[in-house]
């Protein structure tokens, strides 16, 4: 069986949660596609060039410690604006998206750039504020040292390099089902995320 859920969109909206959730409920394999835009940016961040470090990455460098901080999110959304280190990083993607028994793939471009044919495409967003609230509070409970301006300026600086880029801009592909979890509890989004999927599948 070939099918493959699309899940889109800005930094902290519960992309992440919705996703593996959908993975777990539906038996999908789950690629969160910003971790190869982290560990290109991690590398990065140790004196690589990005495009030789995008082409040179291995599944090992997706498990490296240290790629969920705020300073390889920000190399991560820089790296993310070079055509090349895109390219690089396509046909894994692809193959990961059609491979059988289907796949739950989230990131800012797969609906619209990497899966177009996708059987769903969700949207899921949710205010900065909000969103820089929860990972201000996901970044404390794991003992780094923030202040939630800092969190919310981080936030801002991200969506507007990732939707104001040329390469593959963050946005919802013209038939994504947008899902806004501002006012949700996890339960919820999870739960409109899966009807979503089930009404694809029938
Ligand atoms: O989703 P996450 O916050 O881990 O992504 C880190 C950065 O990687 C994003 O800010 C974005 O610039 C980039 N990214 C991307 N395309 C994707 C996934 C992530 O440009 N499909």
């Amino acid at each position: 069986m070939r099918f493959t859920v699309a899940i889109d969109g800005p930094a902290a909206a519960g992309k992440g949660t919705v996703s593996k959730a959908v993975a777990a409920h539906f038996n999908l394999a789950h690629l969160d596609t910003g971790l190869l835009y982290r560990a290109v940016g991690n590398r990065v961040l140790q004196g690589e060039d990005p495009v030789e470090a995008a082409r040179a990455l291995r599944a090992e460098d997706l498990e490296v410690d240290g790629l969920r901080t705020p300073a390889v999110a920000q190399a991560a959304s820089k790296v993310a604006v070079i055509g090349e280190v895109r390219e690089a990083l396509v046909d894994f993607q692809r193959a990961f998206a059609r491979r059988a028994g289907g796949a739950v793939l989230d990131g800012r471009d797969i609906g619209t750039v990497i899966c177009p044919e996708a059987e769903v495409k969700l949207f899921v967003t949710a205010s900065a504020e909000c969103r820089a609230e929860r990972r201000f509070k996901e970044l404390a409970e794991n003992g780094h040292d923030v202040r939630y301006d800092e969190v919310l300026a981080d936030v801002r600086a991200r969506d507007a390099r990732d939707s104001e880029r040329t390469a593959a801009p963050l946005k919802p592909a013209e038939d994504a089902a947008r899902i806004d979890t501002s006012d949700l509890t996890i339960d919820q989004a999870v739960a409109s995320a899966i009807a979503a999927v089930d009404a694809a599948r029938t």
